[in-house]
């Protein structure tokens, strides 16, 4: 890249001048990642304007002002597009170190519901055709190059999913061995076998993990829809979308990508897992979706892994304790939701965003 203004701080990160030319700022942003756009003087509006049309021409990495700020500027930085502000001053106020910004850009707070703006779709194109581009690139790598690569481009605003369950140790090893600050989210449905949550505990505490989230269902639906705790009996998908959509959904919004712990070996439509999916909002990495059970028992036995305690009794895949019987065979998911109509919870169902609309869960803009 040959662009007299632009300063290359690292392989896709760039620090654009606030007086750049547009034109040459949208050459830039084809090559980066994270973008600082410094500001030599607080009264320069060149920057805020430079943001949003980065974003309006489809940019949706980092986008952080830095330089000469004053901190009332700081919620118009944020509605322009910019995700973090950093100003030049080290005494600056706590305000000033926002972590995990709201994803693609500030929404405006004005916007009526229910609707996506023409900006807010354009950045969702955008992160679609990013994540298409990543699963060209990363389809069949091993985890360790899929997750490096992920945390790169998404970094702030990932977090990994884990149930805590039969597999899920291989994926949080990885995860402590990259970065074991990186948030993991564990969904409470309050209806989890006691060895699952003890587990749990024992796993945060092996590897490390400083940032493990527990996301529980809301308090007054749980009264409102299931207030004899037996829904699970009378409509297990409804149970689903109460204990375990809605919460990830309320857990995801400050985040734009997800790690998941699925793999193509586990059949029926995860037979054809890409590395990097998007799902009308999110975008989902699968570092473990290539390996075989094989592979995956070889890595538990590697790395000396403890294995959850039902699996010694024939669970193989392992959710809440009335939907999970044992399985017929190690790496199968068949004693999930087994005499039911349904192979999946609903949050990976591609249906979910639109689920999630209806119940309110995710504020569109
Ligand atoms: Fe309810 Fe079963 Fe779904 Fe758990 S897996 S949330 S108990 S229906």
């Amino acid at each position: 890249m040959a662009l007299d203004s632009a300063r290359q701080i690292a392989r896709t990160a760039l620090e654009l001048p606030a007086d750049i030319a547009p034109a040459e700022a949208f050459a830039a942003a084809a090559y980066a990642d994270q973008i600082d756009v410094r500001f030599a003087t607080f009264k320069d509006g060149r920057g805020f304007s430079l943001a949003a049309m980065l974003r309006q021409n489809g940019y949706e990495g980092g986008l952080r002002a830095v330089g000469h700020l004053l901190p009332d500027q700081k919620d118009a930085l944020l509605r322009s597009g910019f995700d973090t502000v950093e100003a030049d001053d080290a005494s600056a106020p706590a305000r000033w170190a926002r972590k995990g910004a709201a994803h693609i850009y500030q929404p405006d707070p004005g916007a009526p519901q229910g609707r996506h703006s023409a900006l807010h779709r354009r950045a969702l194109a955008a992160r679609k055709a990013r994540a298409d581009a990543l699963a060209q690139e990363l389809d069949g790598a091993d985890p360790e190059t899929i997750l490096a690569r992920a945390l790169e481009v998404y970094a702030g605003r990932i977090a990994l999913l884990s149930s805590f369950g039969a597999e899920a140790a291989l994926g949080l090893h990885l995860i402590a061995g990259a970065d074991p600050e990186t948030p993991v989210l564990f969904l409470e449905t309050q209806r989890h076998f006691a060895q699952t949550l003890s587990y749990k505990d024992r796993l945060v505490a092996a590897l490390g993990l400083k940032d493990v989230r527990v996301l529980e269902p809301d308090v007054d639906e749980a009264a409102r829809e299931d207030a004899d705790g037996k829904l699970y009996e009378r409509d297990g998908q409804a149970c689903c979308e109460l204990r375990k959509v809605r919460p990830l959904a309320r857990g995801l919004e400050e985040f734009d990508a997800v790690i998941t712990g699925r793999k193509r070996y586990h059949g029926g439509a995860r037979g054809a897992l890409r590395a990097v999916e998007f799902d009308g909002e999110r975008v989902k990495i699968n570092p473990l979706a290539f390996l075989s059970p094989d592979e995956v028992t070889d890595r538990f036995k590697a790395l000396d892994l403890p294995s959850h305690p039902l699996t010694e009794i024939g669970y193989a895949s392992i959710g809440c304790l009335p939907c999970t019987s044992p399985a017929s065979a190690p790496g199968s998911r068949d004693g999930r939701w087994a005499g039911e109509d349904r192979e999946e919870c609903g949050i990976f169902d591609p249906a979910l965003e639109a689920r999630a609309r209806r119940a309110g869960s995710i504020r569109l803009i």
